[in-house]
């Protein structure tokens, strides 16, 4: 008899972003050359000075911590908001986890019961549906057009709140779209949640990475009178190129802070000691480090755009924040592949992985069929190469008749 497994898993699939990347990585050990443009991190080394702090703090850190992290961590994610965001959380608000996708795992198992409703916009990171599927949740997924710039309108938001709403979660700027909302179109959001009493998990894992002057703005900033259910997220692995580091946090009203250290008690204890300390040095040390990650990624998001649009049949809105594109691939539906026509996104995806070796990830797992994630953490020249030769391929490839461009 095969071990029988607890139907919560059932419910969700594996995280397409990771499933994505180790098949690029096979396929590389195989020999083939791949465009990497799957996994959401830094292609950077964590910046010299924070990982000189980590060698250093090797001697004193051996032992466990306080279980949310330590004193010390949680003072500098203090004053690291108030520099950045604009406010200032006090430490016995803030939780810190192995990542912030932990944190955002823990939010869910102390907020959802089974059949409790959680609003989530689309296109969405993969883990926030799945997350609360874990715990028996139920994701009210609220579509957005790339018109609107892939934003929710308050109306969108208010037409899906209803008496079973546990949560809302939004992630500005966004993974995958790189949409953010600006201080009015919070403002109109925050305004609309005023009337219940969801709790509000914003994710501003990304809130560094915005372009073109556009102003990142924290959502704890624009409405203080959610305070009491307002969580917000963030963590090192983007701003800093720390990803492998695995420390992220939430800042999260008391109650809830005592269920999530409740938890974490009971699970991981605190995250690694080293890490901790590394973390504190980025959030604490010199900021050149992190504009000049911002501006080449804003380079290699006009690159990538240029590139894409260059493509007969995709087409992409300009992102204003994050370090993903996310172009309409409808346009290649009907190349013949394999014995088929190219019929929906994950199609395209294998395609290109096939003819191009670009491994990019397909929408659907985002909540946004016809679309293909592209990760622009890598060289310009890499970028300019993956894309003529995607280019040259639509251009010499067969396709159904009717489908024709
Ligand atoms: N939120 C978003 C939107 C992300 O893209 C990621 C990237 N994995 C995370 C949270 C989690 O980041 P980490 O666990 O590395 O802190
Ligand atoms: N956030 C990244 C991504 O979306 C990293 C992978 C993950 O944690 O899912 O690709």
């Amino acid at each position: 008899m095969p071990v029988s497994l607890a139907r919560r898993l059932d419910e969700v699939a594996p995280s397409a972003t990771l499933a994505m990347t180790a098949r690029a990585a096979e396929l590389r050990a195989s020999g083939r050359k791949v465009y990497t443009f799957g996994v959401g991190e830094p292609d950077f080394e964590t910046p010299e000075f924070i990982r000189e702090a980590a060698q250093k703090a090797l001697a004193t850190s051996s032992h466990y911590t306080a279980a949310t992290g330590t004193i010390e961590l949680k003072e500098a994610i203090c004053r690291a908001t108030e520099r950045d965001r604009g406010w200032c959380p006090s430490p016995d608000s803030v939780t810190v986890s192995v990542g912030a996708k932990h944190a955002l795992f823990n939010l869910a198992m102390v907020l959802c019961d089974p059949g409790d409703e959680v609003v989530i916009p689309a296109p969405y990171w993969v883990s926030y549906p799945a997350q609360w599927q874990l715990f028996g949740g139920k994701p009210r997924v609220v579509e957005t057009k790339a018109e609107d710039g892939w934003r929710m309108t308050p109306s969108a938001l208010e037409a899906a709140l209803g008496p079973k709403t546990k949560a809302v979660i939004l992630c500005s700027p966004s993974n995958p779209t790189g949409a953010a909302y600006s201080a009015d179109e919070l403002r109109a959001l925050a305004k609309v949640l005023a009337n219940t009493d969801a709790v509000l998990i914003v994710d501003e894992i990304y809130g560094e990475l915005v372009y073109d002057g556009f102003e990142h703005v924290s959502f704890a900033k624009i409405a203080p009178e959610l305070e009491d259910r307002l969580v917000i997220v963030d963590g090192v692995s983007k701003t800093y190129a720390m990803t492998g580091w695995r420390i992220g946090w939430a800042i999260a009203p008391k109650r809830i802070v005592k269920a999530l250290s409740k938890v974490q008690g009971q699970s991981t204890t605190n995250p690694t000691a080293v890490a901790q300390a590394a973390a504190i040095a980025a959030l604490e040390g010199p900021r050149d480090e992190v504009r000049r990650m911002r501006d080449i990624f804003s380079k290699r998001r006009d690159r990538m755009l240029a590139g894409l649009r260059d493509v007969p049949g995709i087409e992409c809105d300009t992102p204003r924040g994050a370090f993903y594109a996310f172009p309409s691939v409808a346009g290649l539906y009907g190349i013949h592949h394999g014995g088929s026509a190219l019929d929906s996104a994950n199609d395209v995806a294998l395609w290109q992985l096939d003819v191009c070796g670009i491994a990019a990830v397909p929408g659907e797992p985002f909540g946004a069929p016809g679309h293909v994630r592209f990760t622009y953490a890598t060289s310009e020249e890499v970028i300019d190469e993956a894309l003529a030769q995607l280019k040259e391929a639509v251009l010499k490839a067969d396709r159904h008749p009717s489908m024709a461009p």
